[in-house]
């Protein structure tokens, strides 16, 4: 196949799989190569949608996540290895998403997501993702995202189960329209069961969506994908936006 390429910002070689796919070209590399991207979380979810988006050559990703690698995080979070325990994970993450793709801008901060802090991250931003493995979390990143018109996708696993959520602020529904939010004196449940390859399978879903949802492809938005992958099963719910969300305020 002889293509010509006309423009010189988009790395042809490297990029050339995704480039002769109708769906993406040299147009959809070069939105890919302009995406700036905030990232909530770098363990389960966050290794491989991180690895991914990477991979695809955006143009820059802020990782956010306050803990340091331990041994029982290695079943899953497959950026880490036994040499990284004791290590701050954003540290190693930036090190080792450098290593796979240089061209990409890498901004790593060891911070505690909250209602405050998250504002530092926000300005310029085209998503924002969650990859954290909390409830609070969850809701905030889906009212940031709301609140500062940033598109956004939201993934939650346990065990063999997974979903995941597409949301264009004020225009599909958001997380809040879907799941209420847990009461202020809520615990969590602890550690909650999960084999690896569930957050692998929503974690890379996390990064299809953001490059479909960029690219202006098929999404899951107003659609919640429910992933049951004891039986394989992929199911569409179909969702709507509420009158009386935050959303519709
Ligand atoms: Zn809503």
């Amino acid at each position: 196949m002889n293509i010509t390429f006309q423009n010189k910002n988009v790395d042809y070689e490297r990029y050339s799989r995704q480039i002769i796919s109708p769906s993406i070209g040299e147009k959809g590399q070069e939105i890919l190569s302009n995406l700036r991207i905030l990232q909530i979380g770098v363990g389960g979810l966050g290794s491989p949608f991180a690895l991914y988006m990477t991979a695809a050559g955006i143009k820059e990703l802020t990782i956010i996540d306050n803990d340091v690698v331990s041994l029982s995080n290695l079943q899953r979070q497959i950026l880490y290895d036994e040499a990284d325990i004791g290590e701050e994970k954003v540290k190693v993450a930036k090190r080792v998403l450098e290593r796979k793709n240089s061209s990409i801008t890498v901004h790593a901060h060891k911070d505690f997501v909250d209602e405050n802090s998250i504002e530092k991250y926000i300005d310029n931003q085209d998503f924002i993702v969650d990859c954290s493995d909390n409830l609070e979390t969850k809701f905030l990143v889906n009212r940031v995202a709301v609140n500062h018109g940033i598109k956004c996708v939201i993934a939650g696993i346990k065990d063999f189960y997974g979903q995941i959520l597409t949301i264009n602020p004020r225009k599909s529904a958001c997380y809040q329209c879907i799941f209420s939010e847990p009461p202020q004196d809520h615990k969590s449940e602890g550690p909650l069961p999960v084999i690896g390859v569930t957050p692998g399978i929503l974690g890379t879903l996390e990064a299809l969506e953001v490059i479909k949802t960029a690219l202006g492809l098929p999404n899951l938005e107003n659609k919640l994908l429910m992933v049951n992958l004891l039986e394989f099963s992929f199911n569409i719910i179909d969702v709507i936006k509420s009158e009386k969300c935050i959303c519709s305020q």
